[in-house]
């Protein structure tokens, strides 16, 4: 990530995060408005996203979010996907632990890549790395179907169980290795990789539909990624354009 950019992210989180949790011990002090004051605190976080989406333009051609992926946000209760001991900071745009090692994305990532995916609600969306189930959640409520796989098993129940509470029938969570994609249920109009491979996956881009799009962090391991976009015109040509520098858990295989 460049040192402008990362400046303008951490000063940011820092503000946010005082704020918000001054905001928790309220809820704390008030339970009986907690339904309320946790749709408050995910308006303030759509706020800090979109301030965020427009600062990161020059990066991503994109000075704002789709009205459908902004409702998402706004919907999607994240504390449920948040281990209890991190449950207070669910709202901060910052990602957190999930155990296993792995992470939930920071909020405006899930956003960004929601958005770059260009997806709609006939969309048939496959996403690599369930982790909590977050990224899984915001899709389905804008999407027809979601496919996700994970490769840590314990992970990939835990986010199947969060998902079947909240009532998310339209998402199928599978145990294994995502590098070979889903070939059973291919086409995808939309593929949203969330673990850092260095180099794209090419059962992902045979999966994917004409005029679909695949959005992936590519690069090395523990490292500052490329978030790339590759789209599939009508003769399956690839066009890929390179996003934004990100940093994203490393892309593990199962051999
Ligand atoms: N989308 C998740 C983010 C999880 S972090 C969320 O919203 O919470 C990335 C996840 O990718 C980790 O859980 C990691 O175990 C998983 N992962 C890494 N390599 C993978 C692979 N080859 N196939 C499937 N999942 C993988």
């Amino acid at each position: 990530m460049s040192r402008k950019l990362s400046r303008k992210v951490a000063a940011r989180s820092g503000r946010c995060a005082a704020f918000s949790r001054w905001i928790f011990l309220a809820l704390l002090a008030a339970p009986a408005c907690s339904q309320t004051t946790f749709y408050d605190l995910r308006l303030q976080m759509v706020a800090e996203i979109e301030r965020e989406v427009r600062d990161t333009r020059e990066y991503t051609g994109r000075a704002a979010l789709d009205d459908a992926v902004i409702a998402a946000i706004a919907q999607v209760p994240r504390q449920e996907f948040v281990p209890l001991a991190q449950r207070h900071l669910s709202y901060l745009n910052q990602p957190l632990a999930i155990g296993a090692g792995q992470t939930i994305s920071q909020p405006y990532i899930v956003a960004l890549m929601t958005d770059l995916a260009n997806v709609k609600a006939t969309s048939i969306v496959l996403e690599i790395g369930t982790g909590s189930g977050y990224q899984a959640a915001i899709l389905a409520e804008i999407v027809e179907h979601v496919y996700t796989i994970e490769i840590i098993e314990s992970l990939g129940r835990q986010a199947s169980n969060t998902l079947a509470r909240l009532g998310y029938e339209n998402v199928t969570v599978e145990i294994g290795d995502g590098y070979r994609g889903m070939p059973q249920f291919a086409p995808f109009d939309a593929i949203i990789v969330t673990a850092a491979p260095d180099h794209v996956p090419e059962p992902l881009i045979q999966q994917l539909r004409s005029g679909g799009r695949l959005v992936i962090p590519v690069g090395p391991a523990g490292a500052v990624q490329s978030l790339q976009v590759l789209q599939k015109d009508a003769a399956g040509r690839i066009d890929r354009t390179d996003m934004i520098p990100v940093r994203f858990v490393p892309f593990t295989r199962d051999n």
